[in-house]
């Protein structure tokens, strides 16, 4: 049954795990992003920040036995290891991903769901950022509004490929802004013509938690 899809505390550390091999996959990739309208250091800050959650992950994942509190916990290693604007931002993501959902071990996708939009909610609440201003709200708002109208019923897969569309569009709509907010801002004109680093580095790591599903809906068949 495809709806049928539980997220409990190994997603999660299997979704952490592999964005952490992401940031390394492309870490130069989003640092030379970053180089051209930035300061050449988003992916060197992701790589940084997911190194420091794997190198605690079994350890959470020994002593942790709800979703909430390794969330929180990855949450708090990114604000604290990340120098740059990503860490806060990635780092309130995590953190507030689960604060609805304290103690629980299992969720269902729809939960899941309530998760990633809150996570995204608090990106934007920190980095008051609005569609437009060339940063990853304009991967997440997107994506945000295909999570908030999934209905119980509809098939949990094409909604979440939806939400990666939309963001990875999102992403794309960065690439003749001029920045509104971040260190792009200074650049003026001269961003235009450039890709939001962040807006990509965002539906990359989005893209980890859609293959996670995508393994579980194969392990089922
Ligand atoms: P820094 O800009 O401090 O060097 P990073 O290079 O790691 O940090 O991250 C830059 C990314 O952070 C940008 O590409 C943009 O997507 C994102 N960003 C910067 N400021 C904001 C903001 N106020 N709201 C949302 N995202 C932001
Ligand atoms: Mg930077």
């Amino acid at each position: 049954m495809t709806n049928n899809i539980v997220i409990n505390k190994e997603f999660i550390v299997n979704s952490l795990k592999e964005m952490a091999k992401l940031s390394e996959e492309q870490r130069d990739y989003w640092t030379s992003l970053d180089s051209d309208i930035g300061d050449g250091d988003h992916g060197i800050n992701l790589s940084i920040g997911f190194r420091g959650i794997s190198k605690e992950l079994d350890n959470l994942s020994n002593n942790t036995t709800d979703i909430n509190s390794l969330l929180k916990k990855a949450g708090m290693i990114l604000l604290s290891k990340v120098g740059g604007a990503s860490g806060p931002l990635y780092g309130s993501f995590f953190m507030k991903m689960g604060a609805k959902y304290p103690d629980e071990e299992e969720i269902s996708y729809s939960d899941f769901l309530v998760m990633i939009m809150d996570g995204i909610k608090a990106v934007q609440s920190r980095g008051k950022a609005e569609v437009g201003d060339k940063t990853m709200i304009d991967a997440f708002i997107p994506g945000y509004e295909v999570l908030e109208n999934y209905q119980v019923g509809d098939d949990p897969y094409k909604n979440f490929a939806q939400f990666i569309i939309e963001m990875k569009e999102g992403s794309d709509s960065t690439i003749p802004l001029i920045a509104k907010k971040g260190r792009a801002m200074r650049l003026g004109e001269r961003a235009i013509g450039h890709r939001d680093p962040g807006s990509e580095s965002s539906w990359m790591l989005m893209n980890v938690f859609y293959k996670e599903l995508l393994k579980r809906r194969d392990e089922n068949e």
